[in-house]
């Protein structure tokens, strides 16, 4: 995320937040004039005393004096290591300490917004009173980065689907809602920023060097034969999570609050991609977001990966039944569980529903390609009956969905 938002605030967002909020300005004069807000900055600064807290850059400055922010912050951590270490448990520094131990975790050279990386100093680069290290200006920019970003991916790759690949026969289907492509796009634009919101966190911990994202490749990250084998791990591991987070989704209690919203669709439009409750698709996209903590992970491929899985929720949802591989849980499968809900929760393999008993292998006529009207009408009115029987136990008798052929 540290390159998207360095190119971002290179080309626009240093000199925004240099008009919006100067450093000398209004805003500024107030804030060194203020005594309430000096004494609220100190306090804090003394319990935590780090970068990651303070972000103002002229209080930086005075955390961290002449010195660089690693030299700094990992000199306060060895001192209050040995104070707490060295002194028997005191109720007065133990905050402090906490914080040093959690910023022992931190890669020092990985903290954002200091110095620039990738691209050379802008002509506005320390003119706002919010420094690029600010924690209120990263999650702001992160916020509004992450939303555009997700808003056009999703709507440039479903449309893309819907014209290219998505097959519209789906449109007869006796289960097609009312108006329904138009309801998924609401409930995917509505979602996303606020699944953006809950997933900033993530991107905050990773701006200020806790994750295990890294970008050179040489020997001793494990060259490019890593890189190649961080592909399949990250698919592997994130394929297990989402099974299990999936299938707690499908827990009755769970799913009534969270869920459902998403099994509205009974047959999809590639617009149903991202058409969740936003707690649930931020849930199903944790796995995503906890890796880099746990693996090393090249910050490009990762960027990458990002867009693909993005691109692979979209693909699941489409329709067109290329895949009848009994490993890759494609379009056909996810359709069976939007179809018959207590099986496939898989994500990107069918491997996790093969061990935990919920594989069904997707129906031979969703193979077929010629357009047969009476039979696909007839498979439709059976596909209609069995999903019903599932549904009643799922969701109850009552079925508050709107068809268009009703
Ligand atoms: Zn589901
Ligand atoms: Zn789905």
């Amino acid at each position: 995320m540290d390159i998207v938002l360095e190119v971002c605030d290179y080309y626009i967002l240093d000199k925004l937040y240099a008009k919006a909020l100067p450093r000398g300005g209004a805003v500024d004069q107030f804030i060194q004039n203020s005594p309430v807000i000096q004494q609220v900055s100190s306090k804090v600064s003394q319990f935590f005393p780090t970068s990651a807290v303070s972000g103002y850059e002229p209080l930086d400055n005075a955390v961290f004096g002449n010195g660089t922010a690693a030299a700094a912050a990992s000199s306060v951590a060895n001192s209050l290591n040995y104070q707490f270490n060295s002194t028997s448990i005191n109720a007065a520094n133990l905050p402090a300490f906490l914080w040093a131990k959690i910023m022992s975790f931190q890669s020092k050279s990985d903290i954002y917004g200091y110095k620039p990386s990738f691209l050379p100093a802008g002509e506005y680069f320390s003119s706002s009173l919010l420094a690029r290290s600010n924690l209120f200006r990263e999650a702001l920019s992160i916020l509004a980065i992450t939303t555009l970003f997700g808003w056009l991916l999703y709507l440039t790759v479903a449309y893309l689907s819907y014209v290219f690949v998505f097959d519209r026969r789906i449109f007869n289907h006796p289960r097609y809602l009312k108006n329904q492509m138009w309801l998924e796009i609401h409930r995917a634009m509505t979602a996303i920023p606020v699944m953006v919101a809950l997933t900033n966190p993530f991107f905050l911990l990773e701006l200020n060097g806790f994750s295990r994202l890294y970008f050179d490749i040489n020997e001793c990250t494990g060259g490019w034969k890593f890189v190649l084998m961080q592909i399949p791990m990250f698919i592997l591991f994130t394929d297990c999570l989402i099974y299990f987070a999936h299938r707690w989704l499908h827990w009755p209690a769970v799913y009534k609050v969270l869920h459902k919203p998403h099994h509205k669709w009974i047959v999809c439009t590639p617009f149903a991609s991202h058409a969740f409750h936003p707690v649930d698709g931020w849930i199903q996209s944790l796995p995503y977001h906890i890796y880099p903590f746990l693996f090393p992970l090249h910050k490009v491929l990762y960027l990458g990966l990002f867009t693909f899985v993005n691109f692979w929720t979209v693909m699941i949802h489409d329709g067109n039944y290329m895949s009848n591989d009994p490993v890759v849980n494609g379009t056909a499968c996810h359709t069976v569980h939007h179809l018959y809900f207590n099986y496939n929760y898989g994500q990107f393999t069918t491997l996790w529903d093969r061990i935990g008993r919920s594989y069904r292998r997707p129906d031979d006529s969703f193979f077929i390609k010629e357009t047969d009207e009476e039979r696909e009408k007839r498979e439709w009115k059976q596909q209609v009956t069995q999903m019903e029987e599932i549904r009643n136990e799922v969701e109850g008798k009552v079925d508050d969905r709107e068809y268009a052929s009703s």
